[in-house]
C-alpha cells in the first residue's frame, strides 16, 4: 500500500484510491509566460515518477494538469513585446511541452486551458456570491476566508496566525488581508472577459477548482504541485471547494524546492537558469536521476557539481548495460528478480523513497559487473534486466551509448570534427576531440564513422 506525506494532515498517510484500481490526480501546471526553469523540471519529474509508479503497480491513472494561459505576467510580456497575450501563451506552451518531452515526462491525459474555462469560473464565482462567501470589492470580487472554518490547513497555520504574519493590506476594503480576488475588473479595451459584474479577468485560484472538478469530478484522489503552491494557491482552491461543499481532493502532495546553493545562478559559474540551458549540455536522463536521488520532499541542490555527479552515475549504469550487451547476453528471456522487485515496492511505497530505491539499483549494477567478471552470464542477464526494468518504472531508460542519445552540443562537435577530418585539418580535429573529452565523451574513429561513448 502506497503511503505519502499529505500536507493537509501533516503526516504520512495510506493512499486508498476512491475507486479500486483507479487513481485520479490533478497537478497544477505552468503559467506560460516564460521558459521552464529547474523548479518546473523537478515538479514535473516528481509527479511523472508518481504517475509511472502507480501505473507500474497496476492502477489506471487519470492525470490532469492545466495550462494557465490567463495571467498578468502573460499580459505584461505581450505588452512589452507588442503582441497578443494568446501569442505569448501559445509560444511558451509549445516550448514547455518540447522541454518536457526532452525530459521524458509523460503528457497528462487532459490538459485544460484556463481561457477555455472562464465561463465556468464566472458561474462558480456567482455561486460563491450567492452562498455569501464572496463579496464585491472596489477592484473585483473577493473570497471571504473567514467563512471557511479551517482556513490555513495547508499552511499548517490558523487564520489568526496567518493574519498576524500578513502585511498590512493596502486595499482597506478587504475584510481580511487573507481574502483573495476571484475576479479582477479590467478595462474592457484591455484583455478581458464579460461577467455579470463587468469586464475583467479571473483570479488564478479559481481555475484549478473549476477544471479539476469538471474533469475529475467533485471528489478525486490527489492534488499536487510544488511546495510554493501549498499556500496560498492550494489553500485558496481548497477554500472555494469547501464553500461549494465539494469533497474535492482526498490528498495534497507537494515536492520540495530546487536550491542552487549560495552561488548566484549564471552561465559562467556552470549554473543553469532554464531547463533548456541545462539540457543543452546534459543528458536529460541525468536530471531525472538527480531528482530521483533526492527525496521528493527534500530540497534539491542543482549545481554543476551535482549535475556532473548524476551524469557520471548515469554513464556507469549505461556502460554496465553495454557490457552485458557486448558479452552477448540475451536479456529478452531473462526473468526478473522477485526479491529486487519487492525491495523496490517497499521503498517506493514508503513515501516514494526514490533515494533508497535507486541506491539499491546501483548495488544491483555492481552485482551485474561482478557476475560478468565471474562469467555468470545468465545471472548477470537476470540482474541487468531487473535493473533496467525498475529504472524503466521510474521513467529512466538505460542503454549503451548511441549517437541518437547524445546531447545536441556533443553531436555538433562530433560533426565539426568529421568535417575537419575530411579536409585533413588534424589540429582542429584534435582540439575537438579534447573538447569532447572535457565533456566526458570519448570518440573512436571506425571504418563506419566515429563511435562516441561516454567515458
Ligand atoms: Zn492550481
Amino acid at each position: 500500500m502506497l503511503r505519502l506525506f499529505d500536507t493537509a494532515v501533516g503526516d504520512i498517510v495510506e493512499i486508498v484510491p476512491i475507486a479500486p484500481g483507479r487513481f485520479s490526480m490533478y497537478v497544477c501546471g505552468p503559467t506560460v509566460y516564460d521558459l521552464a526553469h529547474l523548479g518546473h523540471g523537478r515538479y514535473a519529474l516528481v509527479f511523472d515518477v508518481l504517475r509511472r509508479y502507480l501505473e507500474w503497480r497496476g492502477l489506471k491513472v487519470r492525470h490532469v494538469s492545466n495550462i494557465t494561459d490567463v495571467d498578468d505576467k502573460i499580459l505584461e510580456r505581450a505588452e512589452a513585446e507588442n503582441r497578443s497575450p494568446s501569442e505569448v501563451a501559445s509560444e511558451f506552451e509549445e516550448k514547455w511541452f518540447s522541454t518536457m518531452a526532452k525530459l521524458g515526462v509523460l503528457k497528462p491525459h487532459e490538459i485544460p486551458h484556463a481561457t477555455a474555462y472562464v465561463g465556468q469560473m464566472v458561474a462558480l464565482i456567482g455561486r460563491l456570491l450567492d452562498e455569501g462567501v464572496a463579496y464585491l470589492g472596489e477592484d473585483g470580487i473577493y473570497f471571504d476566508v473567514s467563512k471557511v472554518g479551517d482556513y490555513g490547513l495547508l499552511a499548517r497555520q490558523s487564520l489568526e496566525s496567518l493574519k498576524a504574519g500578513a502585511r498590512i493590506a493596502e486595499k482597506d476594503f478587504k475584510k481580511s488581508p487573507m481574502d483573495f480576488a476571484l475576479w479582477k475588473f479590467s478595462d474592457p479595451s484591455s484583455w478581458s472577459w464579460e461577467s455579470p459584474w463587468g469586464p475583467g479577468r479571473p483570479g488564478w485560484h479559481t481555475e484549478c477548482v473549476v477544471m479539476s472538478v469538471d474533469l475529475l469530478g467533485e471528489e478525486f484522489d490527489l492534488h499536487g504541485g510544488g511546495l510554493d503552491l501549498s499556500f496560498p494557491h492550494h489553500e485558496n482552491e481548497r477554500a472555494q471547494a469547501e464553500a461549494m461543499h465539494y469533497k474535492f481532493s482526498h490528498h495534497w502532495v507537494h515536492n520540495g524546492f530546487v536550491m542552487v546553493g549560495s552561488e548566484k545562478m549564471s552561465k559562467s559559474l556552470g549554473n543553469f537558469t532554464t531547463l533548456d540551458e541545462l539540457l543543452e549540455t546534459t543528458d536529460p536522463r541525468a536530471y531525472r536521476l538527480l531528482v530521483l536521488q533526492s527525496h521528493y520532499r527534500s530540497p534539491l541542490d542543482v549545481n554543476s557539481q551535482t549535475v556532473a555527479e548524476a551524469s557520471r552515475a548515469l554513464s556507469r549504469l549505461d556502460s554496465t548495460c553495454q557490457r552485458v550487451l557486448d558479452a552477448g547476453v540475451d536479456m529478452t528471456s531473462s526473468q526478473l528478480d522477485e526479491e529486487e522487485l519487492q525491495a523496490f515496492r517497499e521503498a517506493m511505497d514508503n513515501d516514494l523513497d526514490t533515494p533508497t530505491a535507486t541506491g539499491r539499483l546501483f548495488e544491483l549494477r555492481s552485482k551485474v559487473n561482478q557476475l560478468l567478471d565471474d562469467g555468470m552470464l545468465e545471472e548477470a542477464g537476470k540482474a541487468c534486466a531487473t535493473m533496467e526494468h525498475l529504472f524503466g518504472a521510474l521513467g529512466l531508460t538505460l542503454h549503451g551509448t548511441e549517437e541518437a542519445e547524445l546531447p545536441s552540443n556533443v553531436k555538433e562537435i562530433v560533426e565539426r570534427r568529421e568535417e575537419a577530418r575530411s579536409v585533413k585539418d588534424f589540429a582542429l580535429s584534435d582540439r575537438l576531440r579534447k573538447e569532447l573529452s572535457d565533456l566526458g565523451f570519448a570518440v573512436e574513429d571506425t571504418p563506419s564513422g566515429p563511435k562516441v561513448k561516454r567515458r
